[in-house]
């Protein structure tokens, strides 16, 4: 059972990293911004507010995420652990969630920290393609799809996020670095923080990280 927080800036890898943790140690991977794209996807309420600030690389306001996170965290499913992944972004939000978890009678084991400097983080970001069907992640760099625009695992037509455009991905980094950037030091004071380089490939990574976690 593992209760974790991936932190990191955009295109860091957390959501590559998710997807085989979760298959690890059998918890829910919860992503925010997964959630929000759904919801705008259905066009919902929610999805509709959410969008104005995707699109721009601002952050969804805090009170908006807290209950979408917490609500999540409630599930049964969340009883024998979770991964989040995108969440919390701000000092805020990481209080609410202490609270929340705190009220449950549970608690973080490790806050994993994936760092990545930023012409990389720009370079993976606006080369990324995202499949619509089935979510599979490519970039036209390095890890392009076999046929251009076309899923490997689905034959399902690649798209680009609308915040992976350059200007909007430059600005999602402004907003790491100065919102979310000073959660490293307020979970580093509660002694719950990983650095991991997030330069050193995928594998690495990984492996990394089942370390940190020592399960
Ligand atoms: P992500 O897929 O985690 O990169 O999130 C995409 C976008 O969703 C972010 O750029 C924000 O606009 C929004 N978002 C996701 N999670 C949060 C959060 N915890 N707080 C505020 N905004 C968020």
């Amino acid at each position: 059972m593992v209760r974790t927080v991936l932190l990191g800036p955009p295109g860091a890898g957390k959501g590559t990293q998710a997807a085989r943790l979760v298959e690890k140690y059998n918890v829910p991977h919860i992503s925010t911004g997964d959630i929000f794209r759904e919801n705008i996807k259905n066009g919902t309420e929610l999805g509709k507010k959410a969008q104005e600030y995707m699109n721009k690389g601002e952050l969804v306001p805090d009170d908006l995420v807290i209950d979408i996170a917490t609500d999540r965290l409630k599930r049964d499913d969340c009883k024998n652990g979770f991964l989040l992944d995108g969440f919390p972004r701000t000092v805020y939000q990481a209080e609410k969630l202490d609270e929340f978890l705190k009220k449950e009678g549970v608690s973080l084991d490790k806050v994993i920290d994936i760092e990545v400097e930023d012409q990389e983080l720009v370079d993976r970001l606006t080369g990324r393609r995202v499949c619509k069907s089935c979510g599979a992640s490519y970039n036209v760099k390095n890890i392009p799809p076999k046929e251009e625009g076309v899923c490997d695992k689905c034959h399902g037509d690649l798209e680009q996020r609308a915040d992976d455009k350059e200007e909007t991905v430059l600005n999602r980094i402004k907003v790491y670095t100065e919102q979310t950037m000073p959660l490293v030091d307020y979970y580093k004071k509660t002694d719950r923080l990983v650095e991991i380089d997030g330069a050193l490939g995928l594998e690495v990574v990984f492996q990394q990280i089942v370390e940190a976690l020592g399960k």
